[in-house]
């Protein structure tokens, strides 16, 4: 079958090949506006300057949404070794982490696999619990480090230590919740602690962090083009804008901005073979709960009928195919194979869902979502890589597979939003309860609701930032994960 789309995708790749604006956008996203962290003032400048050049790419609607969000700031950490001897370890506190000052005695979980939490419950108690940030081998779905984190805290740490389980990645960081003093050390600061304590027997450590946990606002960039067939449907592309404080996120996802901006850019000089509209997102603050994507969705429930389809970017720079991941919507794959198969090149088309990302409110919504990348080469990678780390930085983008993204997006875009014929619907509740549930997720939505219950039984010494946190907590498993 011929590709009646042809003129367009020579068009439209010959645009995303030919221009070097997408290294030019993560280059000023993190050189001029830092890690774009929410309620730094540089989240701000980077929304404006975003949204201007949107504006100037020929975008129509261009618009700021603000939303309030429990921001963090980040103020000293320290961890120090008092038994067997003495010395500073350096560590970075954990964004979300309370202010407090913890001394202790050190447990290491390993993977922190789930049944090691209460298994070893009388070991833990008040103690300072170390897990590594690898998964627990044999486990099928991802066991989340805020998942390590909160069973830990069930079973009575009183402080916490996420350890890096790759090598000269320095300490990993990522979002928790504000109830015991948390912070990342590196893969080879955390093995040392380890053997220190197989070696003697007994490791005392002192964590201290003062961070501050306080409402801030963010704010997501939204930009339009209204396809010509008159149809209120929608296809969204989108990316979170901001990284983790310590870096200046070029991988995650200063790359997945730059990407959407660019497929923007391209659909605009096509904006006359658009028959549905097409609408662009640059979200804030995912990397501290997806609460930008979840901010998005509750201040526009009206749309969700109307969106025909959400496609992802997150950490769009980084190696391999760029492919096209299907969360669980196997009428759409013909389409998907339609497409890789006009684009002529050996492309993967799978399904896989993951919460971890701003496709998930979406998902959560019905509304069918995907994100780019290849299987094989998560496989390879094993994990994050540079990702949450202060080394996620412009030099580590790969410009060649931002290219390839943004063709195969646009040249996506294009079925998306001229195809009649739409296999997908919008889920219903009952199956998007049960897509959860076979994922395994429902195990998450559980561990929320004790930790909720664990938090009430002891409200009178709980710190003042995690009552506020357990009065937001509204034990609804979608907020928890
Ligand atoms: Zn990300």
């Amino acid at each position: 079958m011929g590709n009646r789309y042809i003129e367009l995708d020579k068009r439209v790749l010959g645009e995303a090949y030919g221009s070097g604006e997408a290294l030019e956008i993560v280059t000023t996203l993190c050189d001029d506006f830092d890690s774009r962290w929410p309620g730094s003032g540089m989240d701000r400048a980077a929304c404006e300057y975003m949204a201007g050049w949107l504006k100037g790419s020929g975008l129509e609607n261009v618009h700021l949404e603000k939303f309030t969000l429990p921001g963090w700031i980040r103020g000293s950490s320290s961890l120090r070794l008092l038994e067997p001897k003495e010395g500073p370890v350096e560590c970075i506190a954990l964004p979300m982490s309370c202010e407090g000052s913890v001394e202790a005695e050190l447990v290491y979980l390993g993977t922190g696999p789930v049944d090691a939490y209460e298994e070893r419950r009388d070991e833990i108690e008040g103690k300072i619990v170390m897990v590594n940030s690898g998964n627990p081998p044999g486990m099928p779905r991802t066991l989340h480090r805020s998942e390590k984190y909160q069973r830990s805290v069930l079973a009575g740490a009183a402080g916490w230590i996420f350890m890096n389980h790759y090598p000269a990645y320095g300490p990993p960081t990522g979002g928790i919740s504000p109830i015991v003093p948390a912070v990342g050390v590196s893969y080879e600061d955390g093995m040392r602690l380890a053997r220190l304590l197989e070696r003697k027997g007994r490791v005392r450590l002192r964590l201290e962090t003062a961070c501050r946990n306080l409402d801030v606002d963010t704010w997501n960039v939204v930009a339009d083009l209204r396809g010509t067939g008159g149809s209120d449907e929608r296809v969204i592309y989108g990316a979170h804008y901001e990284g983790h404080d310590i870096s200046v996120g070029a991988l995650d996802d200063a790359t997945g901005a730059a990407c959407v901006m660019e497929i923007a850019r391209i659909m605009a000089g096509e904006r006359r073979h658009l028959k549905r509209n097409m609408r662009f997102i640059l979200f804030g603050a995912e990397e501290i709960g997806l609460l930008g994507s979840r901010a998005y969705v509750r201040a526009h429930p009206d749309e969700m009928s109307g969106i025909r389809f959400m496609m992802n970017f997150d950490a769009a720079g980084r190696d391999g195919r760029q492919g096209f991941c299907l969360h669980g919507w196997p009428a759409l794959e013909p389409m998907f194979k339609g497409i890789v198969r006009d684009l002529g090149v050996d492309l993967p088309v799978w399904s896989q869902v993951g919460p971890y990302s701003d496709h998930w409110p979406f998902l959560l919504q019905g509304v069918p979502t995907a994100t780019m990348g290849d299987p094989e080469e998560a496989r390879r990678r094993g994990g994050r890589g540079f990702g949450h780390t202060k080394y996620d930085t412009v030099d580590k983008c790969n410009p060649r597979v931002m290219r390839e993204c943004i063709g195969n997006a646009a040249v996506a875009a294009l079925r998306l939003v001229n195809e009649d014929e739409w296999p997908a619907r919008r889920r219903s509740q009952a199956e998007i309860d049960g897509l959860v549930q076979t994922q395994g997720y429902e195990e998450t939505v559980q561990l929320g609701n004790r930790l909720r219950g664990y938090l009430e039984a002891r409200r009178g010494s709980l710190r003042p930032e995690t009552l506020v946190y357990l009065d937001r907590l509204s034990g609804n498993w979608e907020e928890v994960i």
